[in-house]
């Protein structure tokens, strides 16, 4: 009851004064990752985790002033579960393995196993393979289309591909872009015991094994988290990183980084005065699809656009990159030029499309795109996509430097009033591709035609 009229004194004085915004000093970029990391574990998308990180991401811009909106959508989401694939001849030995999203549970079931080499026609064995599980050597280059193409034309009832980097790693990557359920089992395996089995095949030793799957596919509501910088003119510039990472790791570097960046980039430019709008915007579905960013780009309608910037896996700029669009390079000139001789980037301004990352759909919206080249070192970035991918192998000189580099661009651009909102023509977007021969590789992905 003594409190009364203090509390009744302290609602006043709070009546009385102007709310102070809130100016909390942000967390650094790896402090901010750590916890993220740390905190929830991987995010893949669909996951109670995925979730829970969004929300403590979302609470942290709240902290800083901002005011992030969660923008809901639906997609084919999947879940690892207990799989297991056992070697039964001529060794009984429980493999390392991890299953390509979109597998599917299946009635477990034993097989001989046949070597696929590379996977291209010259390497295929020309007998009936029907009814085998197949291995392909770490230096196959098909695509998990392509894989699943190739199995189904020969009958294979399941496939193991052999991993590129050895120490017992994996490689956790999608079955489908489209999300579409994949009709065999198809599973990573280590360089190590995959080479084995193929030493055994290569002098014909009978190798059977006994898979097993209890990974599924499911639909999953998700989300985009996106925060608005307003500037003088509705004219946006979109930075966006996509947020999720596959489940074997902590997704520290994949996309951690690119996560970590984009929060640093919101906290150094609340506040600021600015000539384009600046809209962030943190993407899920990534991995299993680039999901997120299609949805954005599904509700871009009209929106005047200056050019988006992906932030996916970019350690310290060596070049920025207009991704092959050479209306965006004089921009970029400008700004490398206005950092002196002390800021020069070793190799400037590049223009090399690459695909499919986030900025794909955005690219084949017309929307101009540009990304950095910023490598990560080797000894880190080898642990992509598996157990190894923890917030250990991020230095916080990696995010700071990287992140300042990044951000002197972004002000930049932001700042350019010589640069306009533009759209390429249909035509003009397709040659953005062929030019770069990534006809093939985006049709792989589903995305070939362009305005499909
Ligand atoms: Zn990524």
């Amino acid at each position: 009851m003594r409190l009364a009229p203090l509390f009744l004194l302290a609602a006043t004085l709070a009546a009385i004064r102007p709310v102070p915004v809130v100016r909390a000093e942000p967390p650094t970029p790896h402090a901010f990752l750590e916890k993220l990391c740390d905190d929830f574990g991987p995010r893949l998308t669909g996951s109670a985790a995925n979730a829970a990180a969004m929300d403590r991401l979302a609470s942290e811009l709240r902290a800083l002033g901002l005011t992030p909106e969660k923008i809901p959508f639906t997609m084919p989401g999947w879940e690892r579960g207990a799989d297991r694939v056992e070697l039964l001849a001529p060794v009984a030995r429980v493999l390392r393995v991890a299953a390509l999203s979109y597998t599917q549970p299946h009635t477990p079931f034993d097989a001989a196993v046949v070597a696929l080499g590379t996977g291209r026609a010259a390497d295929l064995p020309t007998g009936d393979l029907t009814g085998r599980v197949g291995v392909l050597a770490h230096t196959s280059p098909l695509a998990a289309s392509e894989i699943v193409a190739l199995a189904t034309a020969r009958g294979l009832r399941g496939v193991l591909f052999v991993d590129r980097e050895d120490g017992g790693q994996l490689l956790a990557r999608t079955g489908s872009f489209s999300g579409t359920p994949i009709p065999l089992p198809i599973y990573s395996v280590t360089q190590e015991e995959g080479k084995w089995l193929q030493r055994l095949l290569a002098r014909g030793a009978p190798v059977r094994v006994r898979l097993e799957t209890r990974s599924r596919c499911r639909t999953v509501e998700t989300a985009n988290l996106r925060v608005v910088l307003p500037g003088r003119e509705k004219s946006r510039l979109i930075v966006g990183a996509h947020f999720d990472s596959w489940d074997l790791g902590q997704g520290a570097m994949d996309n951690g980084i690119g996560t970590a960046q984009l929060f640093a980039l919101a906290a150094a430019l609340r506040g600021q005065p600015l000539h384009h709008t600046v809209e962030l915007v943190w993407f899920n579905g990534e991995e299993q699809g680039l999901f997120g960013s299609r949805h954005a780009v599904s509700q871009l309608g009209t929106t005047p656009v200056v050019a988006m910037v992906n932030l996916d896996m970019v350690g310290p700029p060596i070049a920025v990159n207009a991704l092959g669009d050479d209306t965006l390079v004089p921009a970029l000139e400008r700004w490398h030029a206005s950092r002196g001789e002390k800021g020069r980037l070793p190799k400037g301004v590049e223009n090399i499309n690459w695909t499919a990352a986030d900025h794909t759909p955005y690219q084949l919206a017309g929307v101009r795109a540009l990304t950095f080249n910023g490598p990560i070192p080797r000894e880190s970035v080898r642990f992509y996509h598996d157990f190894g991918d923890t917030i250990d192998k991020v230095s916080p000189k990696l995010l700071d430097d990287s992140t300042a580099t990044i951000l002197d661009c972004v002000r930049a651009l932001a700042a350019d009033a010589s640069l306009t909102a533009h759209r390429r023509s249909p035509e003009e977007t397709e040659k953005l591709f062929t030019r770069f021969g990534l006809e093939k590789r985006l049709a792989n992905f589903g995305l070939w035609p362009v305005g499909r």
